[in-house]
């Protein structure tokens, strides 16, 4: 039996991974269980580089996270496992692959998405003929 509590991230971006680093430099070992849901294939990478890719950048370049890493920290990783359902009643999350666990504390780590709105207002400030075309496609 262990006393320790969940701590549960959701999402394993920049933000995600930075926030677990520094749960690992507080030692926090002690207290908590450290889970981490990853809904993309990897583990957190510079994003900001992503660009990167098109000039010869591989994943292993991009990584945020050094191999072993959350093992060696004991942190549960669910890699390419997309949170669904969070029921606060009972402090539950339950996943895509139907994992379900319960946690004391959840930090939803989910970044932004770019809704076709927001896609209309930055193609429409570009002000070019091809910027209505894709303006069209994006909505249909
Ligand atoms: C090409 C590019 C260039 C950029 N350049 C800059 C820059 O110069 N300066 C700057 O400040 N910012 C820049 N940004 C933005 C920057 O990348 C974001 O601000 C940063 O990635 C946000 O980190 P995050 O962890 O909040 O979100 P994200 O990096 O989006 O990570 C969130 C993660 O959560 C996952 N997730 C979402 N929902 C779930 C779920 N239900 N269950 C499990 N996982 C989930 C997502 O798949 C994703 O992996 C750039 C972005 C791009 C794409």
């Amino acid at each position: 039996m262990t006393n320790k509590k969940n701590l549960i991230v959701v999402g394993n971006g920049m933000v995600g991974h930075k926030f677990l680093e520094l749960m690992v430099q507080k030692d926090v070992s002690q207290q908590w269980n450290l889970v981490t849901f990853c809904e993309e294939p990897r583990v957190a990478y510079d994003r900001v580089n992503l660009s990167g890719y098109f000039s010869g950048k591989t994943a292993a370049d991009l990584t945020l996270v050094e191999p072993g890493y959350y093992q060696e920290n004991n942190i549960q990783i669910h890699i390419g496992d997309r949170v669904v359902a969070i029921d606060r009643d009972n402090k539950k999350v339950r996943s895509a692959n139907g994992v379900e666990i319960a946690y004391d504390k959840l930090v939803l780590a989910t970044g932004s998405s770019l809704t076709k709105t927001v896609l209309l207002a930055i193609l429409i400030y570009m002000r070019s003929a091809n910027a209505l075309f894709i303006i069209i496609a994006s909505l249909v």
